[in-house]
């Protein structure tokens, strides 16, 4: 569903990310974990062409990037994001937040687009909010909006970078739920987080990346007990 073939970026003198090789399968679930400033960030705006990349290929669904226009527009309809700040419209009410995507970029009657966005906000459990601003909400009751609106576009695969790394930690759980939720129905996903408990539940594979570097990648049982690497060993030891 998502393969990355040789990436590589720059930011000026700065090597962001190195070669980079990495295959999605269709309802797989990567966690991508590592030190802050190790590239986990841009390596999913990469994916979904937030940042453009040096050299090398990203395909989603066996296609190529566009690099602009309607065509990219489509491609960003198949990714789904889901960012740690939560990036919801401030003056648009919860319901239109969902309801806007599929109206503007899918050309959905404002009606369908209406019962889609309630039966999504009901999934995530914030139905009641629908008329409120993102602003009367809790940080908890936005992100799943935010996984509402993501869903709300019928993607291949959502993107989700820390995204309970901004919440009060009573808040992080109803989020984590929502998404392994979402694993099991077999959504696609690429998670970056450093909460082992959603990565023991629900992930296939665990990617460390430190450096710009895909430094190692295992199932969640072995990773988080017996990591191969010095880098990843040391990192776990902070963390855990
Ligand atoms: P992570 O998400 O793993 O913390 P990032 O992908 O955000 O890492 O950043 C990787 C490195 O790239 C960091 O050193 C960061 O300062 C740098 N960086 C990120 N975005 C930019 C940018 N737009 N311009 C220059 N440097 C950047
Ligand atoms: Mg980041």
């Amino acid at each position: 569903m998502v393969s990355l073939k040789n990436v590589n970026k720059h930011f000026g003198a700065l090597h962001v990310l190195q070669n980079i090789n990495l295959d999605v399968s269709k309802g797989e679930v990567v966690v991508i974990i590592g030190p802050s400033g190790s590239g986990k960030s841009t390596l999913c705006r990469a994916i979904n062409r937030l940042e453009t990349i040096d050299d090398g290929e990203i395909l989603i669904d066996g296609k190529r990037l566009p690099s602009e226009g309607k065509e990219l527009a489509a491609l960003r309809a198949d990714v789904g994001m889901v960012f740690q700040s939560f990036n919801l419209f401030a003056h648009k009410t919860i319901l239109e937040n969902v309801t806007l995507g599929p109206i503007k970029v899918k050309n959905m009657r404002p009606a369908d687009a209406k019962e889609l966005a309630t039966n999504l906000l009901t999934r995530v459990g914030v139905a009641t909010q629908a008329e409120k601003l993102p602003a009367q909400l809790s940080g908890g009751q936005q992100q799943r909006v935010a996984i509402a609106r993501a869903l709300a576009m019928k993607p291949k695969v959502i993107l989700f970078d820390e995204p309970t790394s901004a919440l009060d930690p009573e808040m992080i759980n109803e989020v984590l739920d929502v998404m392994v939720e979402l694993a099991a129905e077999g959504m696609t996903m690429v998670v970056v987080t450093h909460e082992m408990g959603f990565a023991r539940k629900a992930a296939n594979r665990v990617v460390f990346m430190a450096d710009g570097e895909i430094v190692e990648q295992d199932t969640p049982e072995q990773f988080f007990t017996n990591p191969r690497s010095l880098r990843a060993q040391e990192f776990l030891s902070k963390i855990l």
